[in-house]
């Protein structure tokens, strides 16, 4: 493993810059006072939060206006909870159980790998990943992972 310490606050500012809004779908992710710092493959992290994002932009019906937005929580002083919320699609319930699977998709173009690898490089971080949908209303994916003690 290639564990480093660094912020997760950061990381999201960045990747959420890199998906310029547009007026088909507005990504938002408010300002953070705290770093969240974090212990873990940075590289690795970075492709969960990428593959969620992406995610929840491809869940936006062609001709609906997308809302993608990224939010951080602390939940107690051992752990931060980042949400990624859309208003897409959501999740049909005979897919709910399958989107971990490795190759499950339901796109065209897609690997079916990303929520798969995710789930492996959460938990191997410590954390997990879960989801809550609404079809014809959105998804929220979840990720709680341990930040690194005495960051005060
Ligand atoms: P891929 O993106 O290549 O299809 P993933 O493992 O990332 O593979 O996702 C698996 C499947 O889970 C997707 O094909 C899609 O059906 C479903 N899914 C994942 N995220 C969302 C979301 N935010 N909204 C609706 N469906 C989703
Ligand atoms: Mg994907």
């Amino acid at each position: 493993v290639n564990n480093e310490v660094f912020s997760l606050s950061e990381m999201l500012q960045s990747l959420t810059a890199l998906y310029m809004s547009s007026p088909e779908c507005h990504i938002y992710f408010g300002r953070q006072d705290k770093p969240y710092l974090i212990d873990a493959d940075k590289t690795q992290i970075n492709r969960v939060f990428t593959n969620l994002l992406q995610n929840a932009i491809q869940a936006i019906p062609e001709g609906q206006e997308g809302h993608v937005a990224i939010s951080m929580k602390e939940e107690g002083p051992h752990w931060v909870v980042v949400e990624v919320i859309d208003n897409g699609t959501g999740i049909p319930p005979e897919a709910q159980e399958k989107i971990f699977v490795p190759n499950f998709t339901t796109k065209s173009s897609g690997t079916g790998l990303g929520l798969a690898m995710s789930r492996n490089i959460v938990e191997q971080a410590g954390g997990e990943i879960w989801f809550r949908t609404s079809p014809g209303m959105g998804t929220t994916f979840f990720v709680r992972l341990p930040l690194v003690a005495d960051q005060q």
